[in-house]
């Protein structure tokens, strides 16, 4: 499926650049650098760097209500002002509604699998059989030496920073997740890898007849149990937490990274299931604050920042007025602690579960024009290996 959309896709994106680049000269005539933005928009830029920014399980109406939550109106976000956007098809290959481990391999890999694989074909039986690894971006920028990390703010060996660097026919074995870690196909592995999970990927390395301590020592490599505990001079630190601190964490990874001499991938994760309305959205506040942030810290001309969900979630927000609490309510559902099931507050309406329609993707940098229109999240992949102008292997899918 994949295979036959791209070409297609390929075909209309040529034909569109033109129009698009003669669009960016109208707009531009005015300014003083159009010989400079002329030669730029005749291809799209390279990229040395790029983030990958997931927010997990926000599709449009997370965006929409984090901007009402926040600032009380819409389209305030940051990254609603980025220029590039498109609407990314989630599904798994059986299904129509994906979870983390299938929305987060597609966009990895460039291969949709089933619900609940870690970056393995669709011949992989979930629990039971293994398919083909498929190779993830994180591996094509190790093989090529590029500088790796990977922040979440939930376990880092869940689903959605698992499909980043390990493969697996299973997302609970999070134990053999997390080995993988030390055991790089290609390159030297994740070189910044911080995260929450300590107790979960504990217990599974415990079942599995290791540890934190034996790992580190097998391998050289210590592992944090807080970001506070990494030295200066480790520029290869692990930290496996309780909780982490997302925009400490997101900060000081790209500080590390961006000490490569031939660039960087950081792929950064933080949770906006809307389970708990408040927490969801405010997660999504914030990150778009931090998003913000990192782009003051990167140069575009040659860094890709893109923000896409792995899935959407049941999220409506069907009332409400300008001045008036968008949450109204929210504190009685929360005191009655029914936490199950559709979630209904005066103007808030969460049908507790993933759902099947489109996330958005933004864009801004290097490559970035390449997001637009509508497209299955596997093109993702071609997104970022273009704007990096690397070939995909033969083999790899
Ligand atoms: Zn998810």
């Amino acid at each position: 499926m994949t295979k036959t959309f791209r070409p297609a896709l390929a075909l209309a994106f040529a034909a569109a650049l033109p129009f698009a680049a003669s669009q960016l000269h109208a707009q531009e005539a005015s300014a003083p650098a159009v010989a400079a933005s002329q030669a730029q928009a005749e291809a799209p830029a390279q990229a040395r760097n790029i983030v990958l920014f997931v927010a997990d399980a926000a599709g449009v109406s997370v965006l929409n209500g984090a901007s009402l939550l926040e600032y009380g109106e819409p389209l305030k976000l940051h990254i609603q002002q980025w220029p590039h956007l498109g609407l990314s098809e989630t599904s798994p290959v059986d299904s129509f509604v994906s979870d983390s481990a299938n929305g987060m391999s597609s966009i990895m890999t460039g291969v949709k699998t089933r619900n609940g694989v870690i970056s393995q074909s669709p011949e992989a039986v979930r629990g039971e059989r293994d398919g083909a690894p498929t190779k993830t971006l994180l591996e094509y920028a190790e093989e090529r030496g590029l500088l790796t990390g990977v922040v979440s703010s939930q376990s880092i060996a869940d689903a959605t920073p698992a499909a980043t660097y390990a493969h697996a026919n299973d997302r609970g074995k999070q134990g053999e997740i997390f080995s993988q870690v030390f055991t790089p196909r290609f390159g030297d592995g994740v070189d910044v890898m911080i995260g929450a999970g300590r107790k979960r990927i504990g217990d599974q390395l415990g079942v599995l007849g290791t540890g934190f301590a034996p790992l580190a020592d097998q391998h050289g490599r210590p592992i944090y149990d807080t970001l506070d505990a990494v030295p200066q001079s480790d520029d290869r630190p692990i930290v496996v937490a309780d909780g982490i601190d997302v925009r400490a964490a997101t900060l000081r990874a790209l500080e590390l990274l961006q000490r490569s001499g031939t660039g960087y991938f950081l792929v950064v994760e933080w949770d906006a299931h809307t389970d708990d309305p408040r927490e969801g959205l405010q997660n999504m506040a914030d990150f778009d604050k931090l998003m913000a942030e990192v782009e003051s810290r990167v140069e575009l001309d040659d860094t890709l920042l893109l923000f896409t969900a792995d899935h959407s979630f049941g999220l409506q927000v069907d009332g409400g007025k300008r001045g008036e609490e968008l949450l109204a309510g929210y504190d009685e559902w929360k005191a009655a602690d029914s936490e199950e099931g559709p979630v209904r507050l005066e103007h808030v309406m969460v049908n507790d579960g993933h759902t099947a329609e489109e996330v958005p993707t933004l864009a801004i940098g290097a490559g970035a024009e390449r997001v637009r229109g509508y497209f299955p999240n596997t093109y993702l992949f071609d997104v970022m290996l273009n704007a990096w102008n690397w070939d995909p292997d033969a083999a790899s899918n």
